[in-house]
């Protein structure tokens, strides 16, 4: 092979996503997919990993589960080594570990044949991730001092090794079973016969760091009858020994205030939504589905003209986070830099809008309290006679600021400095899951928010809670017919993600 040639040849990497939470992937497993042309990723992954993957590459789940027909391993293989020759960077993205259970042998032995090169991430394994997050200490100074992982699938495993039981059931340690839910009554069975006392603890932990992890305990005999009075499906890995009596009835996972609670965020997208990650930090599971989108005004000429004369004002007042970015980040596009505002004074509706400025190295002059217009215009109002006052808006947006300052004695002139539009049609996955109750809660953040929710999902809005950002904004959902199930006591972000952690305990 030509120098050339061999530089051009693609690469296939085996990476663990890990066991569920997308935290869980290690920084060369984000690397290697940020560098992907083609990821094929299991169906045990969560979906949430491949983010890091380009917009380019292609990504292909495979159905390894029994319901949904996939590729077999021959055509994997085929599509890898297909994949590698025409120099693409392959990444085959595997949950938990890829060398535990991970059938990893098969792909890397056809790989080697046909002379693709080939490395291996490892990952959390479901056994790792079952001990951190459900609470599990899978090795203890005083009850255990090995740890076995097992297989639950040797009878039906064609490729799998038969299992001495009689070893298993004199291991000294803990034994955590793979794969073992649907063949519980086989291996249970055959570690009782061989002598493993019956009333040795067990924890089934399902969906183990997914934010609808659970565990439930019982013991080595009870096992079977309560796997079927549970319904337990998998994924779950099943621990077995006296570890598990170690474990707090709740772990600090399942312990979060927003655990197992599923809360839709609908404020326009915005991959660094403090809402999103503060709600998750809380335990919740987020969905996003922006009711709003936000784009840059239709007409920026007044724009312009008025960032051309803003020695004429006295004060710029912002009335969103949104207007402080687009605002200025048109001022640095035609005009120069932040010397073109001089000495004019600004005003910011809250925090979050306060915060944004600091982010362009600008500190408000003025922030009410509370967040909102009507509090804003009554600090501004005893300076208002014979001020000169520019608002940024949003092209849908409250009059009341420009009224009372024009009450107030002042002049006042309002530009668009980004418009906002309904989003017309829901991901349908989300709105089956609001169809089907599945949502605990909807996060309205501003009166056209609650609007254009209404227009997007109509009735099926009474099928989950509201947390509703203001009065003004419960004002705007109850002449719509929904009542909201909480307020926030602070009109910010952090108010919402404070009164749904209230409203989850009451
Ligand atoms: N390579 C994977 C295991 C693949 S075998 C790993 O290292 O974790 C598939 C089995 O893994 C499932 O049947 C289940 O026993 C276990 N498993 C995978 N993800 C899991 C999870 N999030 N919670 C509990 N068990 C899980």
């Amino acid at each position: 092979m030509s120098l050339s040639a061999s530089r051009k040849s693609g690469r296939v990497f085996l990476v663990g996503a890990g066991p569920g939470d997308p935290g869980l992937i290690t920084l060369k497993g984000v690397d290697c997919l940020r560098a992907a042309d083609l990821v094929l990723y299991d169906y045990l992954v969560n979906p949430d990993v491949l983010r890091h993957a380009p917009p380019h590459a292609e990504l292909v789940c495979l159905g390894h589960h029994p319901q949904r027909k996939g590729l077999d391993p021959a055509e994997i293989h085929a599509r890898l080594i297909d994949a590698a020759r025409q120099g693409k960077t392959v990444v085959r993205l595997k949950g938990g570990d890829p060398d535990v259970f991970g059938r990893t042998a098969e792909e890397t032995e056809a790989l080697s044949l046909a002379g693709v090169p080939w490395e291996t991430v490892p990952g959390v394994t479901a056994a790792l991730a079952a001990a951190a997050y459900a609470g599990i200490p899978i090795t203890h100074p005083a009850g255990s001092s090995a740890v076995g992982l097992v297989t639950g699938q040797e009878r039906h495993g064609k490729s799998a090794a038969p299992l001495d039981y009689g070893a298993l059931a004199d291991f000294p340690g803990t034994l955590i079973f793979y794969m073992g839910v649907t063949t519980a009554s086989h291996w249970a069975g055959a570690l009782i016969a061989r002598g493993k006392a019956p009333t040795t603890p067990v924890a089934i932990v399902r969906r183990c760091s997914w934010s609808d992890q659970t565990t439930i305990r019982c013991t080595l005999g009870t096992l079977v009858e309560v796997i079927a009075r549970r319904r337990v499906r998998p994924p779950a890995v099943i621990v077995v020994g006296e570890v598990v009596s170690r474990a707090p009835e709740v772990s600090w996972f399942a312990a979060r205030p927003l655990f197992g609670t599923r809360v839709l965020v609908t404020r326009p997208a915005d991959p660094a939504d403090a809402l999103v990650a503060q709600l998750a930090e809380l335990g919740a599971e987020v969905l996003v589905q922006p009711a709003i989108e936000i784009s840059g005004p239709a007409d920026w000429g007044p724009v312009d003209r008025a960032l051309e004369r803003l020695d004429r004002f006295d004060w710029l007042v912002f009335s969103s986070s949104h207007g402080v970015s687009y605002l200025l980040d048109r001022l640095e596009l035609r005009h120069g830099d932040l010397r073109t505002l001089g000495g004019i004074r600004i005003a910011a509706i809250g925090p979050g809008t306060a915060r944004q400025l600091r982010r362009y190295r600008l500190r408000a002059d003025l922030v009410p309290e509370p967040y909102r217009a009507e509090a804003l215009a009554k600090a501004l109002a005893p300076k208002a006679r014979g001020c000169r006052f520019l608002l940024a808006r949003a092209s849908r947006g409250r009059e009341v600021l420009a009224e009372q300052l024009a009450g107030a004695g002042g002049s006042v002139e309002q530009i668009v400095v980004y418009q906002s539009t309904d989003v017309a049609v829901a991901d349908p996955r989300v709105a089956a899951a609001l169809a089907e109750g599945r949502l605990d809660w909807i996060t309205v953040t501003s009166s056209a928010i609650a609007a254009a929710l209404v227009r997007l999902f109509g009735a099926d809005l009474h099928r989950a809670k509201l947390a509703s950002i203001s009065p003004i904004t419960s004002e705007v959902l109850r002449k719509l017919g929904f009542e909201p199930a909480v307020e926030a006591a602070q009109y910010t972000m952090e108010g919402v993600v404070l009164a749904i952690a209230e409203g989850n305990r009451g």
